[in-house]
């Protein structure tokens, strides 16, 4: 259902607004004019680009036309967090959450309507794939939320449905327009992106958007078990993910995102097991040690940060949270082996807007929808 996508405006470089405007005879510097209209006003249609000459606004309204999501609905979480549902021209449903913190808002934006990649803990795998969306529509989840929340700075976290690395040149696009001093200017680690891990991507995102935080959904141990859960892994086995994740320099912070199965990955040998991964090392045997003991064995090596994650039931989910008590202990356990190791706040758990229950569709109060990323 990718095929034939429209041409996407929104998503347009400012390279590319060079190109377009010097075949309909405007002057370079109209390029830019647009370009920060877009991006830096985050204007939402030609109208309102009032520096331009009428007759230009018109030639581009009918080159190139505006094709925006609209707005189907919101759902506001008791803590604050404010889930939308957009919905395309061609039906495809998407969402997006407003975050807030004190430390500063976050946006959690979708880059598929829908996923295919059938995550077993993940209500968006489970709605099915619509289609990737464009550039621009990954954009204007950004702009739309920051104007209606009045956000000049906030963090952007590619989190919501779908996965950023199966939709790359898009989110490459989106990302380094983001990024660009023309537009919204934000600083690379303001951009988190989060993803799987599929081969060869991981690799290419760093070469071209230099900078971002990389978010691995790791969340099991062992490539059985990741295999089982996360069916793609099947294509990127752990020592060759993490040799290409130890390759991918760039990234100013990699996190692992652990999510706490009761029962399924949260023994104490998945924690050793955890303690070695961060460290950037396979284990080949599954035994508890001493987290000092790991500590000190690996204190020369690089080292990546884990967020654990409390699960958020979905319907349908067949799992259940680890109890919060032995939560705490495992994340002991990894701060004693020298792990930095956050145990994630849910927030917008009661409009389905949490990790794990975006699902693109509207529900009766709240607007569904999300990823496990
Ligand atoms: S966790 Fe991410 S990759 Fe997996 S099904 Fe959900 S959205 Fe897709």
């Amino acid at each position: 259902m990718d095929t034939a996508q429209p041409v996407d405006p929104q998503g347009f470089t400012l390279s590319a607004w060079e190109r377009e405007l010097a075949e309909l005879g405007a002057p370079r510097y109209r390029a830019e004019q647009v370009f920060s209209w877009l991006h830096a006003r985050r204007a939402t249609g030609y109208a309102a680009m009032t520096n331009l000459p009428r007759q230009l606004r018109e030639q581009l309204a009918r080159r190139l036309p505006w094709r925006a999501a609209a707005v189907a609905g919101t759902a506001r979480s008791r803590d604050g967090a404010v889930k939308y549902l957009f919905r395309a021209e061609d039906g495809a449903a998407f969402e997006a959450v407003f975050l807030p913190a004190a430390r500063g808002a976050s946006l959690c934006v979708s880059v598929q309507a829908g996923c295919s990649f059938a995550c077993a803990f993940c209500a968006t795998g489970r709605s099915g794939f619509q289609r990737n969306l464009r550039a621009g529509e990954i954009l204007q989840q950004v702009y739309t939320l920051a104007e209606a929340h009045g956000l000049s700075s906030y963090r952007v976290l590619l989190m919501g449905m779908g996965e950023p690395l199966a939709n790359l040149d898009a989110t490459v696009r989106a990302l380094q327009i983001l990024r660009h001093p023309r537009g919204q200017a934000l600083a690379p680690r303001r951009l988190t992106v989060s993803t799987v891990g599929l081969r060869g991507r991981i690799a290419r995102l760093a070469r071209e958007v230099p900078g971002v935080e990389l978010a691995l959904s790791l969340h099991f141990t062992t490539q059985e078990q990741r295999q089982r859960y996360l069916p793609a892994a099947r294509r990127f086995p752990l020592p060759d993910l993490f040799a290409e994740l130890s390759r991918a320099e760039s990234f100013t912070k990699v996190t692992l995102e652990y999510l706490l199965l009761a029962g399924v990955n949260d023994t104490a040998e998945d924690a050793a097991a955890l303690a070695a991964l961060a460290h950037g090392v396979v284990p080949r045997a599954r035994k508890v040690e001493p987290p000092a003991r790991l500590r000190s064995r690996f204190r020369a090596l690089v080292t990546y940060h884990v967020n654990l994650i409390k699960l958020n039931p979905a319907a349908g989910s067949p799992f259940l949270p680890t109890p919060y008590a032995q939560a705490e202990s495992f994340q002991n356990y990894l701060k004693t082996a020298g792990i930095t190791a956050t145990y994630r706040r849910s927030v917008g758990s009661d409009i389905a807007a949490a990790c794990g229950m975006l699902a693109g569709q509207a529900a009766s109060a709240a607007v569904g929808t999300g990823g496990v990323r």
